[in-house]
């Protein structure tokens, strides 16, 4: 395979040189402590850069270390997440802290087998905490290392099968440069997320290593790197609720496993329903529906799934059913609301807030 001819060792030094002059200042990188580099990175693997600033700031004031981590109530945690979905990394963040805190006196390991133990830590992550954090000669690799590696060497392989993966760490690990683990690391990744971009978009004239990459020196660079496609998102039709008496809506929880597990969500069913079957169901419920009107539809996409909604606005004469009943102060507040239904989120608390100006007045 031709990745086998390049010598990754020339890319270390002019790596690191660019990295000393241009890598963004970044909070986690301030202090990189293993604790804080473990929530960047889980942080990150969903959210851009600089959207995740704001977040890691609030999340790391709020709980500064594993043991705060550990002990931190279900709703305030999940309240500290909302925003950037995918609820259960928090979730295993938790559960990893306990871990921590029980089998390893509160501090995490270095050891990056002992590291992918624990609940939501791949091999991406340890090395990340176990490089950065503790200077260790683990490679990190995730789809900017791939790509970089990809286009420095000009391969073609499928850099979404495992054993390239494999590969590529195996490669790096034995050119990771004594004493500068977590730069290298870092570089490495930097230059994926600024320079060397994804959609065939390298700036190649701004790459530190552009006299040593194959791909530029062959032209090849914008075809790289391979990725088979993917299978197509299941795309899944929902009807949401924003039930509504008074100034109180409807939320239920979710069931304890699966998609959103725990959440609470608005009362919502699978599949399109139009008006009338929306007030069939909710008599059935033994709810007293007085109107139902239809909404905008939305759309929120997650790893594997897609959910198509179309939403109805009803009033209710009576706050019956299996729903716990919340104003809007609760609305904003204690009740993590997925990012799934934001578009709707945020109309009822629009709606409800003008419904509380006009009683007041
Ligand atoms: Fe990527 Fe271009 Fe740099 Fe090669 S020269 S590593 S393709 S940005």
């Amino acid at each position: 395979m031709e990745e086998k001819s390049t010598d990754l060792r020339i890319l270390v030094e002019p790596l690191l040189q660019w990295y000393g002059m241009c890598a963004r200042v970044l909070p986690w990188r301030e202090d990189p402590s293993p604790y804080r580099v473990w929530i960047s990175e889980i942080m990150l693997q969903q959210t851009r850069v600089e959207a995740g600033k704001p977040y890691f700031e609030r999340f790391v004031a709020a709980l500064p270390d594993v043991y705060a981590l550990a002990d931190c109530p279900e709703e305030q945690l999940l309240k500290l997440w909302e925003g950037l979905g995918y609820y259960n990394r928090v979730r295993n963040l938790q559960k990893a802290a306990r871990l921590v805190v029980e089998q390893y006196g509160g501090a995490l390991p270095s050891d990056p087998a002992a590291l992918q133990s624990l609940p939501g830590i791949g091999a991406y992550t340890a090395g990340a905490i176990a490089s950065i954090a503790f200077g260790l000669p683990v490679p990190a690799v995730d789809g900017n290392v791939l790509r970089v590696w990809a286009r420095f060497t000009a391969s073609r392989a499928d850099i979404g099968s495992p054993a390239v993966k494999r590969m590529v760490q195996e490669q790096l690990r034995q050119v990771y440069p004594a004493g500068r683990a977590g730069d290298f690391s870092q570089a490495l990744m930097e230059l994926g997320a600024l320079v060397c971009l994804p959609n065939g978009a390298p700036a190649c004239n701004g790459c530190p290593l552009q006299r040593l990459c194959r791909s530029h020196a062959a032209g090849i660079a914008h075809e790289l790197p391979v990725k088979a496609v993917k299978k197509p998102r299941r795309v899944e039709e929902r009807t949401v609720l924003l039930l509504v008496c008074g100034d109180r809506a409807a939320l239920q929880k979710r069931p304890e496993t699966g998609l959103l597990a725990g959440l609470w969500e608005f009362p919502s069913v699978e599949g399109k329903l139009g008006e009338e079957r929306i007030f069939e169901l909710l008599r059935e419920e033994g709810l007293s529906p007085i109107a139902v009107t239809p909404l905008p539809p939305a759309k929120h996409i997650f790893s594997h799934v897609e959910w198509h909604m179309g939403g109805f606005w009803v009033e209710a004469a009576h706050m019956q059913g299996p729903f716990s009943w919340v104003d809007v102060t609760q609305l904003r507040g204690g009740y993590a609301a997925p990012s799934a239904y934001k578009v709707y989120h945020k109309l009822l608390c629009e709606r409800l807030d003008s419904h509380n100006n006009s009683s007041i007045k």
